[in-house]
């Protein structure tokens, strides 16, 4: 029964959420968050339970206890199949998820096993390929691609659901300066058509200039949350994550600049208003 108390933008619930994979050895401890439709970037060091905690939001994992609730309702009884039209998963390595011998029918499988009809199947992996800049390459296999490629591919499989959410494991990684601009453009683009994005990273610079919310976990717990000027602000928490601020704002430090800036842009709009 969909929750009446949710509020309208709330996505995700998570209400004293445990979960160990092995018994004794807690993983999330006592997790409580509320994620709306703001880009969320989920940073902290290896271990943190990080790819855990996105992993049960996608229903891959079942909390030990505690509830997990999308759109107000209860998912910790629901399978992954039931999630997929809603949730959109990419996975860190995307020789985990890459089964096709063409990248259109990669493209192609996600869209048509969740019931989308072929005609707008082959729009929403169209504008998948777009998004990607993969266009031109429907045809190739997958496994003769590079692993940037094969790593745009496995998102591309995954915005072709047109999903309400897409989750993003370390999609980075592997990527150019070209590759992170394409992934930048792909976090605003859903952000603007109503989607939430969240993503696992380690790259502090993406972060502060992509993402409107910043959550820190160390040791299964959220040890900050906010924006990405809040978060970078708060040494302690950085420093028991060990985590460094974006190197622009080390650089801002070690030159003496009296105002905090987290990038470049921020910067040039300073210096031309
Ligand atoms: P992060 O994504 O922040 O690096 P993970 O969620 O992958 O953290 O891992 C959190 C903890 O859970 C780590 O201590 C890790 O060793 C452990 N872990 C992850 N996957 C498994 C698994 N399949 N079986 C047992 N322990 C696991």
């Amino acid at each position: 029964q969909p929750d009446a108390s949710a509020s309208c933008d709330e996505q995700f619930r998570i209400e004293n959420l445990d979960f160990s994979y092995l018994v004794d050895i807690p993983v999330l401890k006592n997790l409580n968050m509320k994620l709306d439709k703001r880009p969320t970037a989920i940073i902290g060091q290896n271990g943190a339970g990080k790819t855990t905690l996105v992993k049960l939001l996608k229903g891959l994992l079942k909390p030990v206890s505690g509830s997990i609730y999308f759109h107000g309702e209860d998912i910790s009884g629901k399978t992954v199949a039931m999630l997929a039209g809603n949730v959109g998963y990419v996975f860190q390595n995307p020789d985990d998820q890459i089964f096709k011998y063409n990248v259109m029918d990669e493209i192609l499988f996600g869209p048509l096993n969740i019931g989308m009809d072929s005609e707008r199947a082959k729009k929403e992996a169209q504008r998948a390929l777009e998004l990607t800049g993969l266009t031109g390459k429907e045809k190739e296999n997958p496994y003769d691609l590079e692993l940037y490629e094969r790593k745009m591919t496995a998102i591309a499989s995954v915005l072709a659901m047109d999903t309400d959410v897409l989750i993003l494991d370390e999609p980075t990684i592997a990527q150019d300066w070209k590759g992170r601009q394409i992934i930048g453009g792909i976090i605003r683009s859903l952000s603007e058509r109503g989607k939430l994005v969240i993503a696992i990273l380690h790259d502090m610079d993406f972060v502060a200039e992509n993402f409107e919310r910043v959550i820190i976990m160390a040791h299964g717990q959220v040890l900050a949350d906010g924006t990405a000027k809040e978060v970078f602000a708060q040494e302690d928490a950085l420093k028991k994550a060990r985590l460094q601020k974006p190197y622009v704002m080390q650089l801002c430090e070690a030159l003496g600049y009296e105002k905090s800036y987290l990038t470049v842009e921020e910067i040039l709009k300073d210096q031309v208003s």
